[in-house]
Order: C-alpha cells, then structure tokens, then sequence
C-alpha cells in the first residue's frame, strides 16, 4: 500500500482535472480484514454531466487524431502502467484481497499488452475494398468512432477491465466518460493521474460512485452514444432500458457459468489441476471459471476424488502473500450470497460437500474452497453463477446428454471439453453455444481473440479486432464521377 495519504489518489478525472468528488463518500474496505480504510465521495449528477460534456467536448479533436498518433499515446500508457506495477499492485490488492504476486504475474502484463494490441490495432484496420458498385458512382468504406462511451467496469479484475474498456475505444477514436466500481475505484482513479498528464482534457473522464446514482446518470446521459458495461444479467437489463430512450449502442459483457465437461479419456491429471486453478482463481469471482463440471460414467468416481483431494489443498489467508492461491470474496454481503448458494445446495440429499462448505472463520470475507458432488442438472447450484470458490460436479451418461446439459442454461460465455480424442473435441466444440470452447484447457485469454458472450451472458465482443470494430461505426461514402 502506498505509504502516505497523498499516494491514494481519491479524485475523480474530469475535464482533464482531478478533481474530488462532490457525492456521498463510499467506503472502501480490505476483504481481507472487513476493514475500512479510506472514504471517496462518489461523483454526483453534476460531475456526471460534466464528465459528459468534456468528453463530448475532446471527441471534435481526438476523432480526428490519426491512428498512429494515437498508437503512440497508447504505447505510453503501457509502459507506464509497467513502470509502476508495483504500486497497482499494492492499490488493488488491498482494495481487492487478491494475491499480489498472481496480479503482478498474471494481470499487469495482460494490461499493459491489451493497450500495446490496441495501439497497433488502431493501425490496421481493413473492410471491402473502394469500387464503383454503381456505375459513375466510387465508393468507399470509413470506420468512424461512435463518439462518446459511458463505459461501466465491475469489481472482480478493477485494472484490467479499466484496460479492456478504455483500450479499444481509444484506439478507435472514441473520447470515454468510464464508471469505476464502488467497491473497488483505487487502480482506476491512480491511472487518472498518467492520463491528465498524457492524454489532451476529456478524452477520458473516470468517475466512481455507485450504480443506481452516478452509473444510472452515466447511462441514461443523452451525449452517452454507446454504452459497455462489464456486470451483471440485472445491471445489463437497466443498460437497455437506458439506452431505448436514446438510441444508445450497447456493449454488454455479462455472467457466465461455464460448462467443463470430461470424457471418460481425459487425462485426469491435467483436468485436476486446471480445474482447481481455474475453478478457483480470484476466488471464482470470475465469469469464465470453471465452475460446472460434467464427468463421464467412467471417470467421475476418480475424478471426485482427485478433485476434492486437489481443492482441499488450496492456500489462502496466510501471512506470506507468495502462499496464497486465491483470496477472499469482495464484500460480507456477496459471501453471504456464496454462503446461500451453498447452503441450499448441501441440503439436497444428493449432493455432497466433499471438501468446503461454509465461510472461512475472521472478519474477512474468505470462502472455503469448496467441491460439490452429486449435482443435478436442474439444481439451482448448477443453473445459476455463483461467483465464488464452488465447483459441482454431475455425472453424465451420453455425449448427446452431456452436451444438452452444457447447453442448457441461461449463460453463454465460455466452456470446455476434455478429451483425448481431438475429433471428438471439435465436434462438441462446435455443437457447444458459448462465446468461447476450449480443448484440454481452460480460462486462457489472449488480446488476439474475442472475449464475449451469448445468450444472457451478453454481446459485444472484447478484445481482438472485433472489439475495435464494436468501438467503431462502419460508414459508406459514395461519389458521383
Ligand atoms: P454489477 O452489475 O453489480 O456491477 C457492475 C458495474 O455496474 C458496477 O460498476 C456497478 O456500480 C454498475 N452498476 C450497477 N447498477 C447500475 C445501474 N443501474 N446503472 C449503471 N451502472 C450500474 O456486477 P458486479 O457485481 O460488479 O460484477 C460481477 C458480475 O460481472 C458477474 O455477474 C460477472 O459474471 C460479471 N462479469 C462479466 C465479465 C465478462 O467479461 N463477461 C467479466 C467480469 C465480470
């Protein structure tokens, strides 16, 4: 943690000024202990509009930069996030629980590549070729930003999302007016320190304050022309309400509950130790863990028992950061969610806790990492994203049935197959519906790919140059010979 009080920056980015908020100051609190310890007022309507209108303000000038010019600000900005990963580091990790040496490891170079992607994305952009479709006539295809993003970030990876939102959207010419979550602005709020000093005023604004006041203001402003979210299935329904009265494009990544089905000739060694890295990393608090998994008639017995023997062998909340594996869950009242979760599930005579089950003693919000066997597809441990360190475990008898099973949700973001039969693989891949399918692995994300969903997992596409095309608006322009 940064040493003194002057290097947690509190103030909100507006206009190309920090400036402190004027709203209801929200608490933020280390999940490790329950405490307290530092109080940011939330931006209030006011600084809403006026985030707004600096954006709207910046875009006349910075929708005409051209691509290499902002390739280069980008590249900056990567290099210097690097240079001071050690104090996002300190800043998230307290605001989060997370273990530091796995946000150093796995989320600063994810972050500061995202922005380098983007930087020479920006550059390469393509489309059908300039003709004369109609004869006498020339035309020819532009890629134009959209204008102003409202763009909204979740709790559970605070700097990452700040990177997946911010990097495309720049890239593409956009200017952003971005919504930190309550739970965890410090990262978002650091950066706006080195964006005042790279980026001309109001290209980015970020404010911080909580859903139903400065994010509902933020989605609803009519200078808002496309809205991203990163949230929850009831967030993005209030995102769609907003944006029918103003015609607002929306972006939205929502939950999801990822199906892991095993064939019976998976290598069981490999699935284990996925699935507890996976399952369980960021404490579940991810919409692609590997949260459900079907085992074939064969392997399931074993697979239980490697699994449970694997899971219950899970580090947290011990003293030396480097031996922590997962952290606590981000607040008392969403433990108490996964604590709900669980409960319901283990009073069904069927399912078994093999390992796990109930909150981790102290006034953190730590979660025990817990392993459910004997899952039926309709229980709501199956059916509904828990979000926290749960795995169930179901046991399937056909291909036919375990890929109906997979199917058979609500969610749509990302699942996998395990099996040595890479034909096999394909075809289930293929009959899966989800954003992504991986073979024989899981979780792995990289900037050259999409990341989205289906269904009430969302739309909209981050990452790759699919979210550079989101962040843009194709436009014809014809000339008469
Ligand atoms: P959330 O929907 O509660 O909050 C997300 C953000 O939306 C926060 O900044 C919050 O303040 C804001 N928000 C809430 N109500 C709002 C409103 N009425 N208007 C505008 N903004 C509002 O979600 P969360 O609890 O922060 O995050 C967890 C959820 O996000 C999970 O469901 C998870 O699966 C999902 N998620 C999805 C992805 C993905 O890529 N698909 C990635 C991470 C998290």
């Amino acid at each position: 943690m940064p040493k003194t009080s002057q290097a947690l920056e509190t103030r909100l980015l507006i206009g190309g000024k920090l400036v402190a908020g004027e709203g209801e100051p929200q608490p933020v609190i280390d999940p490790r202990t329950g405490e307290v310890f530092a109080r940011i007022p939330e931006a209030t309507l006011k600084q809403v509009d006026l985030a707004a209108h600096a954006a709207e303000k910046a875009f006349a000038a910075w929708g005409h930069t051209t691509p290499a010019e902002r390739s280069n600000l980008l590249l900056k900005l990567a290099d210097r996030i690097e240079a001071e990963a050690e104090t996002y580091a300190d800043l998230e990790c307290r605001n989060t629980g997370k273990p530091r040496h796995a946000f150093l490891a796995d989320e600063i170079p994810a972050v500061s590549d995202c922005f380098r992607f983007f930087a020479g994305a920006a550059r390469c952009t393509s489309g059908p070729s300039a003709g004369e479709y109609l004869a006498g006539h020339t035309s020819m295809l532009r890629r134009d930003p959209v204008g102003v993003i409202g763009s909204i970030a979740p709790w559970n990876y605070p700097l990452m999302m700040t990177a997946w939102k911010l990097a495309p959207a720049l890239a593409a010419g956009n200017s952003v007016v971005l919504k930190a979550s309550e739970f965890t602005p410090l990262t978002a709020l650091h950066l706006g320190r080195t964006l005042a000093d790279l980026l001309p005023s109001g290209v980015v604004n970020l404010l911080t304050g909580r859903g139903s006041t400065t994010g509902q203001a933020l989605i609803s402003h009519p200078l808002v022309r496309m809205v991203s979210l990163t949230g929850s299935i009831s967030t993005g329904t209030k995102v769609l309400a907003a944006a029918a009265s103003h015609i607002k494009r929306t972006h939205l990544e929502l939950g999801g509950k990822a199906p892991v089905i095993v064939f019976d000739d998976a290598d069981l060694e490999e699935l284990v130790s996925a699935v507890r890295k996976f399952g369980f990393y960021n404490a579940g608090q991810d919409c692609t863990a590997a949260c459900r998994v079907y085992a074939g008639p064969k392997i399931h017995d074993d697979l239980v028992a490697e699994l449970g023997r694997a899971v219950s062998s899970l580090k947290y909340n011990k003293p030396k950061d480097e031996d922590n594996e997962l952290g606590p869950l981000i607040t008392s009242a969403h433990r108490d969610r996964v604590l709900g979760y669980v409960a319901r599930a283990t009073e069904r005579k069927h399912i078994k806790a093999v390992t796990g089950g109930s909150a981790a003693p102290g006034k953190g919000f730590f979660f025990q990492p817990t392993l459910l066997s004997g899952a039926h597809q309709e229980d709501e441990i199956v059916q509904h994203e828990v979000f926290g360190p749960v795995v169930s475990v179901t046991r399937f008898k056909t291909t036919d049935e375990a890929i109906r099973w997979a199917n058979q949700s609500e969610y749509g973001l990302s699942s996998s197959v395990w099996t040595r039969d890479l034909s096999k693989g394909m075809k289930v891949a293929a009959a899966l519906r989800y954003g992504c399918t991986w073979v024989n692995t899981h979780f792995m994300l990289v900037n050259e790919m999409p990341h989205g969903g289906l269904k009430h997992s969302g739309y909209g596409k981050d990452l790759s140059l699919f979210a550079l095309e989101d962040y843009t608006v194709p436009r014809h322009v014809m000339i008469k010979l």
